[in-house]
């Protein structure tokens, strides 16, 4: 019998994943990306001799202490040797205090009641929270079965019950020493309202060692799955966008090309952005209502969607890896006030830059409405993203001083840039669909599509969940679902 086909929208983690799981599976299958790279969001970009990395802050599954890691040995993505685990997650600085968010557990409890020995209880209270997440990983339970999750989470649960429903913010509230009270908000990447439950959870995931960063970071990683994939007889055809998914009597038969090629295959995968793929490659044909309501109310502003990055002739081996400090004074930034900046300093990784030179990179969240209208005057455009460099590297300069004049290199990119570069609707990665919390771990959100057959979603937009992992996943699964269907036994072999 022939192997039956398989066409994947999409070299995503999603995408390359689904590829090399298909591969191992006995189906035939191809990638059709429209880049001319793999690695979708999870990506990174030379300029003037630096690396700027776009994506991975920290990876889950990097260590083996998670069930993740095993998904990227068989990705061929998991040589231990290769990932750098960090001794502090944050340092957050404020009138002349730091507080260092250790990612060991007992040396962070011993800091902070050092720093605000009057809130011992409740850093106690913290501390017993995040060591009783040492024995899970919430990112992992997608791969396991509902009773393993129930098993797994039962030393969890008194915690989930009590910080189930509180931000940082909110637990904040708690500390009595103002230092802490004001920075402990901004701890996970200074994003504004984060449930602690998250929190703890890469508290425990730092402490275990299984959240740490690639070396070479996000395409590095990206690549080396895209040469498992090709290793087990994928392939990949660059620069080819496809404009629509080919449908005979409700069954997915194929892919169009925006050069006019047809592509026909037995089952079609769409790793690529949700909405593009529901309402312009299937024009809206298979969709219901909880879809359209998802799809209807984009959220304009998103945290992360604007990096500003500098390539610096300095050599920064002693600062944090990553850094939130307040300003002197608040400063207005696009179009609200800002008093603080996230810092990434890629001080740890030495294959990003030159010896003694240092990629630094300041994320803001920010409208996409904004970029929007201003890029209807390309030279409006332009120039604010201009202005904002020269007003974030002169913010920098009240921390690092002499650091402007040591700039080689600038660049920024906006929710413009990764939408045009990754398909990803209006840059945006996925929110969280109202009232579906942690099902959509198990469930997914849309990983088929009503009333369309031989046809799958893989991805954060399947999912409606992020994550480099929780895409790998997502690929893996539809491999899975579709050996189900042809009454095949999924199998997956480590590299
Ligand atoms: C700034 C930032 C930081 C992040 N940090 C982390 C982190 O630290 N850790 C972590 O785990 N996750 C992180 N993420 C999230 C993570 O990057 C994503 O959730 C994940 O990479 C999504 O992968 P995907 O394959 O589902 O989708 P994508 O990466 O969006 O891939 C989709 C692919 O489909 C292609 N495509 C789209 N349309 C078409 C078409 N019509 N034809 C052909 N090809 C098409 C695109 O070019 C792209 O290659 C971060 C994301 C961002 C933006």
């Amino acid at each position: 019998m022939s192997r039956k086909s398989i066409v994947i929208i999409g070299a995503g983690i999603a995408g390359l994943a689904a590829g090399t799981y298909a591969q191992m599976n006995g189906y035939d299958s191809v990638i059709f990306e429209m880049h001319d790279k793999p690695g979708g969001l999870c990506t990174s970009w030379k300029r003037k001799g630096f690396t700027i990395d776009g994506c991975i802050h920290h990876l889950a599954g990097s260590g083996p202490n998670s069930e993740i890691h095993q998904i990227w040995r068989e990705l061929g993505a998991a040589d231990t040797q290769d990932f750098i685990f960090y001794d502090e997650i944050v340092q957050v600085e404020a009138d002349g205090l730091a507080l260092t968010v250790y990612s060991d557990i007992d040396r962070l409890e011993q800091h902070m009641k050092e720093i605000a020995p009057e809130d011992s209880e409740t850093i106690e209270e913290y501390i017993a929270a995040a060591r009783a997440f040492t024995s899970i990983d919430l990112l992992a339970f997608p791969l396991l079965s509902t009773w393993e999750i129930a098993r797994k989470s039962l030393p969890v649960l008194p915690v989930m019950g009590k910080y189930g429903k509180l931000t940082l913010e909110k637990f904040a509230e708690k500390l009595r020493n103002p230092f802490l009270r004001k920075t402990f908000p901004t701890v996970q990447y200074d994003f504004s309202n984060i449930p602690m439950v998250v929190h703890l959870n890469f508290l425990a995931g730092s402490h275990n060692r299984t959240l740490g960063w690639p070396s070479g970071g996000s395409l590095a990683f990206a690549r080396t799955i895209e040469r498992r994939y090709l290793s087990l007889g994928g392939r990949i055809e660059y620069n080819s966008t496809v404009t629509k998914i080919l449908v005979d009597r409700d069954k997915a038969a194929g892919v169009l090309l925006a050069d006019r090629r047809e592509h026909r295959a037995d089952i079609v995968i769409s790793a690529a952005d949700g909405r593009s793929t529901i309402f312009d490659m299937l024009s809206g044909a298979y969709s219901d209502d909880r879809i359209e309501a998802y799809y209807k109310n984009p959220p304009d502003y998103s945290e992360m969607t604007l990096q500003v990055s500098y390539g610096v002739a300095r050599d920064m081996g002693g600062e944090p890896h990553s850094l939130t400090y307040f300003l002197k004074n608040p400063v207005r930034l696009m179009d609200r006030q800002v008093d603080r900046l996230n810092v990434e300093i890629f001080n740890f990784d030495p294959t990003l830059a030159p010896p003694r030179k240092t990629v630094v990179k300041v994320m803001l969240g920010s409208k996409y409405s904004y970029w929007r209208e201003l890029a209807k005057d390309r030279h409006r455009y332009e120039d604010e993203k201009a202005r904002i460099a020269g007003t974030v590297i002169a913010l920098l300069e009240e921390r690092f001083p002499g650091i402007s004049s040591q700039v080689e290199m600038t660049d920024v990119a906006t929710s413009l840039t990764t939408e045009r570069y990754t398909g990803n609707w209006q840059g945006l990665q996925p929110w969280m669909p109202s009232g579906v919390g942690l099902t959509a771990m198990t469930r997914g959100f849309t990983r088929t599509l009503p009333g369309l057959r031989n046809f799958h979603m893989a991805g954060h937009w399947a999912e409606a969940l992020v994550g480099i992992s929780t895409a790998a996943i997502s690929g893996r699964k539809a491999v899975q679902r579709i050996c189900k269907e042809d009454g095949k036994r999924f199998t997956a072999v480590a590299d």
